[in-house]
């Protein structure tokens, strides 16, 4: 490969503009398509810059590994159903949390004789910390697979001592890596920097156990987080500086992303990580009992009520996703505005697996922008709406939320249809959301509950209408 040192700081330039556009253009519905195309050119940039001007040596293995890499990527990508685009993501960032431990490994085993003095020290701390984030991100992130792929209940794990346990090995972590610098400056240094990793892969474990179902969304866009700094840490270590930006890109706006969280469920971010915030132990009233009658409704009674309606609010939920029923959505809204019907979407932050999943939905479906809100921006209009729909969602409609202050999801803002004058709920029976809480919106009086999968019943709405 030809080696050209004038481009490719100009490519990597190139790349990083390109990903700060993509990042601005994601911001927004309307902007995000371009966004996501900013992002595959700016990353198809910066792969090619390193593959041609960046790697020296050891070509084979790079086109093997990439081959297998690509295909594997590629079968998995296509396979993933979108209710699994949630655990996907974890499991990807725990990728990356290996291969920062990999490179850590692999740098001060190739590398490690290559510096002295103040730089050796410096050299030294980047490979421990990134072996360290790396480490905790791989295992928090392959526990958070395992609690969205329901493979781990959401039931959080509470060790008597565990906030004492979580310090234990932050003092230990933090010994070791002192024990480390010190050991490599004489030449050793392999002992403490294997020891580590095994506290900080218990620290993954323990901290992402430790959460209860309902603050997982917090979880996600913090491993999202990890998983940035983590590709840093091995810019650093490998002196690539398009890693080192591109890392802090993705791992300061998932820290955003994480306080947006912990602001839509009235969650203090210190607490979530602490784990067990907000769970009593599932011990509210609430927990799975019936709270009185529920009334069901069939869906030629649901389309005569949205066809006799003026303001009608939809709020998608996880189930949505699960019954892929954005399309039929999409029909009916059509249907209804045609009809003189003035129907808007309340998307809460956290409905779904994943931040944005509704959007994605119903971006995907070609729901007009426009009539999607933010919860903030309608929950105050609930009187006014003379059905609200709700597809799929539960915990997020939970009035339970603000009127019970040991319920697990107690202080999390809700989208408040119960005050609209009907409420039709969709789902398949009376089971509980991913919180695993009883809803008592389904016993008001003005609520009707639609069974079924959701894109039946919503087929059956659409051809009664
Ligand atoms: P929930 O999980 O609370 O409820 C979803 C409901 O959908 C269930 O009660 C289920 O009831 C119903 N459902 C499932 N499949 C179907 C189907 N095919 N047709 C009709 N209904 C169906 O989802 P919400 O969106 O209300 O709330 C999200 C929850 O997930 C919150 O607790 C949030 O904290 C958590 N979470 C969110 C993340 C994020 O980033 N957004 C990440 C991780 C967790 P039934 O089985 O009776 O049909």
């Amino acid at each position: 490969m030809s080696q050209s040192p004038s481009l490719l700081p100009m490519a990597y330039i190139l790349a990083t503009i390109l990903f700060i556009l993509a990042l601005g253009g994601l911001s927004n519905q309307e902007t995000a398509r371009r966004g996501n195309w900013y992002g595959i050119i700016g990353m198809a940039i910066a792969f090619l810059a390193t593959v041609l001007w960046e790697v020296r040596a050891n070509t084979l293995e790079l086109g093997a590994a990439l081959v297998l890499g690509g295909a594997i990527g590629l079968v998995a990508a296509r396979r993933v159903q979108m209710t699994q685009m949630p655990e996907l993501v974890a499991i990807l960032h725990s990728l990356v949390g290996l291969a920062a431990v990999a490179v850590g490994y692999a740098n001060f085993l190739g590398h490690g004789g290559d510096y002295a003095g103040a730089m050796k020290t410096i050299h030294d701390v980047e490979t421990y910390v990134g072996v360290l984030i790396g480490a905790v991100t791989l295992s928090g992130s392959v526990v958070a697979f395992g609690k969205l792929s329901g493979r781990i209940g959401g039931t959080p794990l509470m060790l008597p001592a565990r906030h004492w346990l979580n310090l234990a090995l932050l003092l230990g972590a933090i010994g070791f890596g002192v024990a480390f610098v010190e050991q490599s400056a004489a030449g050793g240094g392999m002992q403490p920097l294997l020891i580590m990793p095994v506290i900080a892969l218990l620290f993954g474990v323990h901290m992402v156990m430790a959460i209860g179902g309902a603050d997982m969304p917090v979880v996600v866009s913090m491993l999202n987080s990890y998983s940035g700094w983590a590709a840093s840490a091995i810019g650093f270590m490998l002196g690539n500086d398009l890693l080192i930006v591109t890392g802090a890109l993705v791992g300061s706006s998932g820290a955003i992303l994480s306080y947006i969280m912990c602001r839509a469920m009235n969650r203090k971010f210190l607490a979530v990580i602490a784990g067990g915030f907000g769970t009593a132990s599932g011990s509210s009233a609430a927990g799975g009992e019936a709270q009185g009658e529920v009334v069901p409704i069939d869906a030629e009674d649901t389309a005569a009520l949205l066809d006799s309606a003026k303001e009608v609010m939809i709020i998608p939920g996880y189930g949505m996703a699960v019954a892929q029923a954005q399309h039929v959505v999409q029909e009916i809204t059509r249907k209804l505005r045609d009809k003189g019907v003035n129907v808007r979407f309340g998307i809460h932050p956290v409905a779904g697996r994943m931040p944005g999943h509704m959007n994605v939905l119903l971006a995907e479906a070609k729901v007009p922008y426009d009539i999607v809100f933010e919860m903030e921006e309608i929950n105050d209009d609930f009187p006014d709406v003379d059905v609200s729909v709700v597809i799929g969602a539960n915990d997020i409609v939970n009035p339970s939320a603000l009127e019970e202050p040991d319920s697990p999801i107690a202080g999390m803002p809700v989208l408040e249809c119960w005050r609209s004058k009907t409420t039709i709920v969709l789902k398949r029976s009376m089971a509980t959301g991913y919180a695993g809480v009883q809803n008592p919106l389904f016993f008001k009086d003005n609520t009707r509950m639609l069974f079924g999968d959701a894109k039946d019943t919503l087929d059956a709405v659409l051809k009664a209408l």
